[in-house]
C-alpha cells in the first residue's frame, strides 16, 4: 500500500531554512518517503534571505574539515558558562560534514583575510551569504523543495495535540497549508521595535539594523512557538551590534579602526578603554555602549594620518563615505560638532599619556602599547600619541545583527515545551537561543547551516509513515 503524502514546511530562507529545506528534500528522497517540503518566506524572492543574505559568513573552523579543539571550551567561556554543552559538542562534531554538504552544492569555502586582528581561525563560503542562498536555494528547488515567497507564516495550527497545518498570511488573504512538521527558521527579534523596547529598554525601538534584511526578522516564530507553549532559551538582554559609519546608507558600514585612535562623545570626552582587546572582543558592547549610553546615541573616532600607514588599514573599515578631515582639532571639532576645549583637552591627556615605545605599535594584534596608568578611561593597546595632521573623524552609531533570546532546542533541533519536544516542531539559527553574554565571534551563521541540515533530517525522521 502507498504511503499517504506527508507535508513539511520550513519558514524562512535563510541559510537555516534553505539547510534544513534542501537536507529534507534529500533525504526524504532518498528514502522514498512522499514527503512535500515547502519553504515560505515573508519576503519577495529577491529579498527573501534576511540577514544571510548580507552577511560575509565567516565561520570560526580551523579549516573546512576541522574545528578547533578547544571550540566547545570556548562556546562555554563566551556564553559565560551558561551556553548548553551538549548542543555546541552536536555543532562542533556536525560542522565538517555540513561544510562538505554545502560545499557539494556548488560552494566554495576559503580561509579568509579578517579585518586587521587575528583573532580565531575562519572559513568563508566565496561570495558569502549571497552565495550561500543563491546555491543552496537553487539545489532545494532541484530536490522539489516548493517556494512561496511574499508570503508569511502567523500560526501553527494543532489538533489533538499533533501540528496539521501553518497559517500564512499572502497579499492580505489568510490561509492554512496542510503541515505534519514544521521548522521554525525566520531569525531573531530585531526587526520588532516592541519586542526590541520590552528587553532592552525604550532606546531600542530606535536602534540601526545593521542590514537591508535584519527588519524580516522580527520575532514571528518566536510568538508562533511561545503560542505552543514554547520554553525559551538564551539572553534576553543580549544582541549582537557593530558600531557603524552613522553616514554611510551601505549595508553594515563598520568601521573597525577605533582601537587605533580615541573614541569621544558628542561632549569630546571618552567613555570606554577602546584598546581593551581585538575588534571583535571589544565592538559588541561599545556598540551597545554607544546607542543605549551615549549623549544623542553617537560617538567620534579620532585618528591621525598614521592610520594609513597601517597595512591594508582600509580592510578594518566598509564605510563608502571618507572620514572627516581637518587640519587642526580645533577644526575638526567644529566639524563634528564638539566642544573644542573639550576635545582639545581629552585629547592633549590621551597624548601625554602616550608614553611607551611607538615602534612597538602592532594593529594585528593586542601589542601591550598601553597608556600611562593616570589615564582614565585607560587604553590597554595602541596606545599611540594623536598628534600628526590631517586629524580624521569617523561618526559612529550602534547598530543591531541579531538578538540572543528564542526558543529552547536540543542537540537535535526540537523545539521544548517543560524539557520535552513538542512533536513535529523544530527551529534553527537565529530564532534558538543559545547565545549568552557575548555573541561568540563567527558562529551565528555556522549553527544556522549545521542545525537547519539537522532540523531536515530530524523533521522527516518525525514524519515516519504511521
Ligand atoms: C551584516 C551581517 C554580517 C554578519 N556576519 C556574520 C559572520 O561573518 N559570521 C557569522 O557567523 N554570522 C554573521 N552574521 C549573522 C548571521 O549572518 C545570521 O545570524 C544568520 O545568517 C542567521 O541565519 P537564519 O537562517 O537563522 O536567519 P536569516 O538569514 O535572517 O533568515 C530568516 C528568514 O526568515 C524570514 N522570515 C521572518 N519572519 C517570517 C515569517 N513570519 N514568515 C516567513 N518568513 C519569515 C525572513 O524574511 C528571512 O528570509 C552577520 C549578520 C549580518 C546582518
Amino acid at each position: 500500500m502507498s504511503q499517504p503524502l506527508r507535508n513539511l514546511i520550513v519558514v524562512g530562507q535563510g541559510a537555516a531554512g534553505l539547510a534544513a529545506a534542501l537536507a529534507a528534500a534529500e533525504i526524504a528522497h532518498a528514502r522514498g518517503r512522499p514527503i512535500a517540503v515547502t519553504l515560505t518566506d515573508k519576503a519577495v524572492e529577491t529579498q527573501a534571505g534576511g540577514n544571510t543574505r548580507w552577511s560575509p559568513s565567516y565561520m570560526r573552523m580551523a579549516s573546512p574539515t576541522h574545528m578547533e579543539p578547544t571550540f566547545v571550551d570556548d562556546m562555554r567561556t563566551a556564553t559565560k558558562f551558561q551556553g548548553d554543552e551538549a548542543y555546541f559538542a552536536r555543532l562542533a562534531a556536525e560542522a565538517p560534514s555540513t561544510i562538505a554538504w554545502v560545499a557539494s552544492h556548488n560552494i566554495q569555502f576559503i580561509q579568509p583575510t579578517y579585518y586587521l586582528a587575528q583573532g580565531p581561525p575562519r572559513i568563508q563560503p566565496s561570495g558569502g551569504g549571497p552565495a550561500i542562498i543563491k546555491n543552496l536555494a537553487r539545489a532545494a528547488r532541484q530536490a522539489g523543495v516548493a517556494f512561496r515567497h511574499d508570503c508569511a507564516a502567523r500560526e501553527i495550527v494543532i489538533d489533538n495535540g499533533r501540528i496539521t497545518g501553518l497559517a500564512v498570511e499572502q497579499h492580505g488573504a489568510r490561509e492554512i497549508l496542510p503541515a505534519d512538521s514544521v521548522v521554525l527558521a525566520c531569525g531573531g527579534f530585531q526587526g520588532h521595535g516592541e519586542m526590541m523596547g520590552a528587553h532592552f529598554g525604550d532606546r531600542a525601538k530606535t536602534m540601526r539594523l545593521i542590514s537591508p534584511g535584519s527588519h524580516f526578522n522580527s520575532g514571528d516564530g518566536i510568538r508562533m512557538a511561545m503560542q505552543l507553549g514554547a520554553d525559551l532559551s538564551g539572553d534576553w538582554n543580549g544582541m549582537h551590534a557593530e558600531s557603524i559609519d552613522a553616514r554611510s546608507k551601505n549595508s553594515a558600514p563598520v568601521v573597525l579602526v577605533y582601537p587605533y585612535g580615541i573614541v569621544v562623545n558628542k561632549n569630546g570626552q571618552r567613555f570606554f578603554d577602546e584598546g581593551s582587546g581585538q575588534v571583535h572582543e571589544t565592538w559588541e558592547w561599545f556598540a551597545r555602549d554607544i546607542h543605549f549610553n551615549a549623549p544623542s546615541s553617537i560617538a567620534y573616532a579620532i585618528l591621525d594620518s598614521r592610520l594609513f600607514e597601517i597595512a591594508d588599514y582600509q580592510r578594518a573599515i566598509r564605510s563608502e563615505v571618507p572620514p572627516i578631515r581637518a587640519n587642526t582639532l580645533v577644526e575638526m571639532a567644529e566639524l563634528i560638532g564638539v566642544p573644542v576645549s573639550n576635545l582639545a583637552m581629552t585629547v592633549a591627556t590621551y597624548n601625554a599619556a602616550c608614553l611607551g615605545d611607538a615602534n612597538s605599535f602592532d594593529a594585528t594584534r593586542c601589542d601591550g602599547l598601553a597608556a600611562a596608568p593616570t589615564l582614565w578611561p585607560p587604553k590597554s593597546n595602541w596606545a599611540r600619541a594623536i598628534s600628526m595632521p590631517p586629524f580624521l573623524a569617523y561618526p559612529l552609531v550602534g547598530a543591531v545583527a541579531y538578538t540572543f533570546g528564542g526558543v529552547a532546542t536540543d542537540s537535535r533541533a526540537r523545539v521544548m515545551c517543560n524539557g520535552a519536544p513538542i512533536p513535529g516542531l523544530f527551529a534553527a539559527g537565529e530564532i534558538t537561543g543559545h547565545f549568552y553574554a557575548t555573541a561568540p565571534n563567527a558562529v551565528s551563521m555556522l549553527r544556522a547551516l549545521v542545525f537547519g541540515r539537522i532540523a531536515g533530517h530530524e523533521a522527516v525522521e518525525n514524519l515516519r509513515p504511521r
